[in-house]
């Protein structure tokens, strides 16, 4: 009999991929993305610009400035987002 050493054979390397970005998300197509700097442009023209669409609230100037097309703020855009990935997944 041989008392052999038992290997582990638990714990595979897994390597996962993070890097994913915040708003701008490769998967969305460029149509979309022009569709949504068109709203924006629609809102300086409106003076509603930097508010968000959903609640009306200031957009914070920070998150304007990363991103000038935003349209919703950051809770309504999570909302949205939440919203999305839910039914997507579904
Ligand atoms: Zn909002």
């Amino acid at each position: 009999m041989t008392a052999g050493r038992e290997s582990f054979g638990k714990g595979g390397g897994g390597h996962r991929i993070d890097g994913a970005g915040e708003e701008i998300s490769f998967g969305e197509s460029l149509e979309q993305s022009a569709e949504r700097v068109q709203r924006a442009l629609h809102k300086l023209d409106a003076g509603t610009y930097g508010y968000c669409d959903m609640c009306n609230t200031v957009i914070d100037p920070a998150r304007m400035e990363a991103l000038p097309q935003a349209i919703l703020c950051l809770s309504c855009r999570q909302k949205v987002k939440n919203a999305k990935t839910q039914s997507s997944t579904g």
